[in-house]
């Protein structure tokens, strides 16, 4: 069997076109412009690729990016400053605070100090318990956009087998609340699981999201189930030549599932594509405005 490749670009760009024309019409309709804040402390090669691209898409959306950069040697002090302020700034509907951040900054304070109402990542306990009791949340934008993904394969996720590998914060847990809300049976492995193959052998969607170059192998894939790959890793080839890698070996992959999201060009798009529907989602509920359906 040569899976069905899932175009997560593609699929990123229609979210964004979406997002783009209600962000044009809560303008015309409501004089409404969303407005997302980016806090990059540090210089972080790859958290400054991904905070320009998260700022380039904003502004191409319609919507207010408002960057702050701070230095490396930011005091944890001066940072819960920035946040009061944004908090409390009616311009400001949306705040992200770049991961990771320097070793003298509590990550957990920093997310806890976020108004919930204005966190687009959806890190915060407040969200993060919402989405675990089924009460509308703001949701970590990465399994948003891997559910969303899943879906344009499997559009009734009930009943399935999901299976995700990994329980991070950010990526493993809020995938398995979100699997839950679509009545799939939900199986979370990590690193202490025992026999991972025959785990992931059971799933008719499988989720990796472990951080491992290519860990899973084709022998572990069901016969046609879909397969997400959120990994992204950065190897050096044989030439010396830098590439992105998923957690899944996706050649091999490709001859056992059904369908399966490439690295890259499969989950990554959809993260700042879900981002921007956070964005959204956010402002109109500061305003007091019913959400788009998006
Ligand atoms: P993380 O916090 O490091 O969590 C990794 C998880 O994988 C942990 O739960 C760990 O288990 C589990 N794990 C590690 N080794 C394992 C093994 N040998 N067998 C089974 N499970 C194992 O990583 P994360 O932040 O969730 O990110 C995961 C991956 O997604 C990374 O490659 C990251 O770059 C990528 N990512 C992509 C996007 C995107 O936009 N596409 C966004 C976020 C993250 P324990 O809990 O037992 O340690």
């Amino acid at each position: 069997m040569t899976a069905r490749v899932i175009d997560g670009k593609a699929i990123a760009e229609g979210l964004r076109s979406r997002v783009t024309a209600e962000v044009a019409r809560l303008g015309r309709e409501q004089g409404l412009t969303p407005g997302l804040a980016v806090v990059l402390v540090g210089s972080n090669p790859a958290s400054s690729v991904y905070v320009g691209s998260k700022e380039k898409q904003t502004a191409a959306a319609g919507m207010r990016s408002i960057p702050h950069r701070l230095t490396e040697t930011t005091s944890e002090h001066d940072l819960l400053a920035l946040i009061a302020r944004l908090n409390a700034d009616r311009e400001v509907h949306g705040i992200l605070v770049q991961l990771p951040l320097p070793p003298q900054i509590d990550s957990a304070r920093v997310i806890s100090a976020v108004d919930p109402r204005k966190d687009v990542d959806g890190f915060h306990p407040i969200n993060a318990g919402r989405l675990a009791t089924g009460l509308p949340a703001l949701v970590p934008c990465t399994p948003l956009g891997s559910i969303m993904l899943a879906k344009s394969v499997m559009p009734s996720l009930a009943g399935c087998e999901a299976v995700v590998i990994g329980r991070s914060n950010i990526v493993g847990k809020p995938l398995a609340q979100l699997l839950l809300a679509e009545n799939a049976t939900v199986t979370i492995a990590h690193s202490r699981t025992r026999d991972l193959p025959a785990v992931c052998r059971r799933a008719d969607l499988l989720f990796a999201a472990v951080g491992r170059a290519e860990m899973v192998r084709g022998s572990w894939i069901k016969p046609g189930a879909v397969v997400i790959d959120v990994g992204i890793n950065r190897v050096t080839d044989a030439e010396g030549k830098g590439r992105l890698l998923g957690d899944v070996a996706l050649a091999e992959a490709a001859e056992v599932a059904g369908a399966i999201t490439p690295v890259p060009g499969g989950v990554g798009p959809m993260t700042i594509a879900s981002l921007l529907v956070n964005s959204v989602r956010a402002a109109c509920a500061l305003e007091g405005i019913a959400a788009p359906d998006l």
